[in-house]
C-alpha cells in the first residue's frame, strides 16, 4: 500500500529521515487525508485539542437531537409503548451487532450493556467455571500489574469467592506463567498507561495450548485498532462505550464470548433481561440462548439511544476504509507526535513509554517525566491541549507516572498535533508548569 500520509510518517521510525515536519506539512497531511471529513461528525469546543478521545470519546452532532427525540417523543408520547414501537427492547443486541463490525465478531454474538467491570465479573465467571468444569486442578488466574485497576479489582474478589490465585506479572513475563495450574489469562489489549499491544492472536494461541482460556478488555482497542476476535480465536472480551465509541459519560459497554462457550454456562448476574422468556414472568431461571444471556436488568435506554449515535460515528468509516484506514492514520498521528516530541521538546527530560514498534502500539503515546508530569498536563489543558495523566505506583523504574495522549483518527488532524507539541514545548520552555494551581490535584485526573 503507498504512504497515505507522506514521507515523513511513513518512514518513521527510520532513523534515515532527518527532516522534521513542519507546520505546512502537517497542513498538507489535512489537505490529503481520505479521512478528513469523518471530523465534521463532531461537535468540537473552539480552541480545544482534544487528545484525550481514549478516556471520553467527544459529541456527535447527531446525538443531542436524538436523545431528545427519545425522551419527548420515545418516552413523553409513547410511554410503555416504545419498548415494542420504538424498538427499545432490541437495542442491546441491535448495537451489539455495529459493534460486532468493529471487532471481527459476527452478528448476534455480541451485547451493548452495563460497564466494562460489570462484563468483566460476568465473562470472568463464565470463563472460571468453564475451565473449572474441564480440568479442576486449575486453580490459578493471570493478570498483568499494570492492568487497569478495576479488571484487577474484579478479578480480586473473584479469585477470594472461588479459592483461587490471582498473579500478576510483568507483560514480559506472561508466557512463562502459563503454567497448567492456570485457568484463565485476563489481560487488556492496549495497555491504558503505556499504550503498548498486545499481540491478540499470537497470545491466546499459546495460551491455549497450554489449555488456558482468555478473557481481553478492548477498553483502549475497539474503535481504536483492528481487533478480530474470531480469527484470533479469543474466548471472551469486554470493552468500553463512552472512549473511542463517543457513547458519553458512562455510556454501555459491551460483552462478546466466542460462540463455542456461550450457552455452556449462564453467568451469575442472572437478571430477567437475560431469561429465555422474562415475560413469561416464571419464578425459574432459564437462560437465553446465545449472547442475550449476558444481560441483566433493565437496560438504559438513553444511553443506548446515545452509544448508537457514537458507534455510527464510527461505522461512518466503513465505506473509507474501515479500521484499516483509521488505523493507519492513527500511526502516522502517533509517529508524527513522537517524532515533534522528541525534536522539538528535547532537553527537558521526557522519556516515551509507549513502543515504537507499529504492531505493539495502540492509538495513545505516553510521555514520562520524573517530575511535574501532574503539572505539565494540567498547564496543557489551561492552554486547551487536553490530555490526561496517569499516576505511577512508586516504582519509577517500571511504572513511571505518565503524560497520556490519545489520538482519534476521526477528528484529530495532523495540524493538531504539530500544535499540541508546540504547546507542550512552551510549557517546559516557560516552566508554566510549576505555577502552583496548575500542582493541585483534582478528583478526577
Ligand atoms: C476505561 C477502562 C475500564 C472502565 O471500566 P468501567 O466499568 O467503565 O468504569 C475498564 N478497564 C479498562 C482496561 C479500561 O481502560
Amino acid at each position: 500500500m503507498p504512504p497515505l500520509y507522506g514521507p515523513f510518517c511513513a518512514n518513521f521510525p527510520d532513523e534515515k529521515v532527518t527532516m522534521t515536519p513542519t507546520l505546512e506539512d502537517c497542513r498538507a497531511l489535512d489537505a490529503q487525508d481520505p479521512l478528513r471529513a469523518l471530523r465534521q461528525q463532531f461537535h468540537l469546543p473552539d480552541g480545544v485539542i482534544y487528545l484525550d478521545g481514549n478516556s471520553l470519546g467527544v459529541l456527535p452532532k447527531t446525538t443531542a437531537a436524538r436523545v431528545a427525540q427519545t425522551v419527548t417523543g420515545e418516552w413523553g408520547q409513547g410511554l410503555i409503548r416504545s419498548w415494542n414501537s420504538a424498538g427499545w427492547v432490541d437495542l442491546p443486541q441491535r448495537l451489539g451487532n455495529k459493534i460486532a463490525q468493529l471487532i471481527g465478531a459476527a452478528p448476534g454474538e455480541v451485547v451493548a450493556t452495563d460497564s466494562t467491570s460489570v462484563n468483566l465479573y460476568k465473562v470472568l465467571s463464565a470463563a472460571l467455571h468453564i475451565a473449572a468444569t474441564d480440568a479442576q486442578q486449575r486453580k490459578v488466574l493471570v493478570s498483568e500489574r499494570s492492568n487497569f485497576p478495576t479488571d484487577l479489582y474484579i478479578a480480586q474478589a473473584l479469585c477470594q469467592e472461588r479459592g483461587l490465585q490471582l498473579v500478576l506479572v510483568e507483560p514480559e513475563g506472561i508466557a512463562a506463567a502459563l503454567t497448567p495450574d492456570v485457568a484463565v489469562l485476563m489481560l487488556t489489549h492496549v495497555n491504558y498507561r503505556t499504550g503498548a499491544m498486545h499481540d491478540m492472536a499470537g497470545v491466546t494461541a499459546t495460551a491455549h495450548a497450554a489449555g488456558i482460556l482468555t478473557v481481553w478488555d478492548l477498553a483502549h482497542s475497539a474503535g481504536a485498532v483492528p481487533v478480530d476476535l474470531n480469527a484470533a480465536q479469543a474466548d471472551f472480551a469486554v470493552g468500553c462505550g463512552y472512549k473511542y465509541f463517543n457513547g458519553g459519560p458512562g455510556a454501555p459497554a459491551f460483552v462478546w464470548v466466542n460462540a463455542q462457550h456461550t450457552d455452556r454456562f449462564w453467568q451469575p448476574l442472572a437478571g430477567w433481561w437475560g431469561h429465555a422468556a422474562p415475560f413469561a414472568f416464571t419464578p425459574d431461571y432459564r437462560p437465553a440462548p446465545g449472547i442475550t444471556r449476558y444481560l441483566c436488568g433493565t437496560q438504559p435506554i438513553l444511553s443506548l439511544v446515545a452509544l448508537e449515535c457514537g458507534l455510527d460515528t464510527v461505522l461512518a468509516a466503513q465505506p473509507l476504509g474501515g479500521m484499516a484506514a483509521l488505523r493507519q492514520k492513527s500511526l502516522a498521528l502517533t509517529d508524527l507526535f513522537i517524532e515533534l516530541v522528541q525534536t522539538r521538546c528535547a532537553g527537558h527530560g521526557l522519556g516515551l513509554a509507549t513502543p515504537r514498534e507499529h504492531a505493539s502500539r495502540g492509538s495513545q503515546v505516553c510521555i514520562t517525566r520524573e517530575t511535574g508530569a501532574y503539572a505539565i498536563v494540567q498547564a496543557l489543558t489551561a492552554r486547551g491541549v487536553i490530555g490526561d495523566f496517569r499516576a505511577g505506583d512508586g516504582d519509577a523504574g517500571k511504572h513511571p507516572d505518565i503524560l497520556r495522549f490519545g489520538f482519534t483518527p476521526l477528528y484529530i488532524g495532523f495540524e493538531d498535533v504539530w500544535r499540541a507539541v508546540e504547546h507542550l514545548k512552551q510549557v517546559l520552555e516557560s516552566a508554566e508548569w510549576q505555577k502552583p494551581e496548575f500542582n493541585q490535584k483534582n478528583a478526577v485526573t
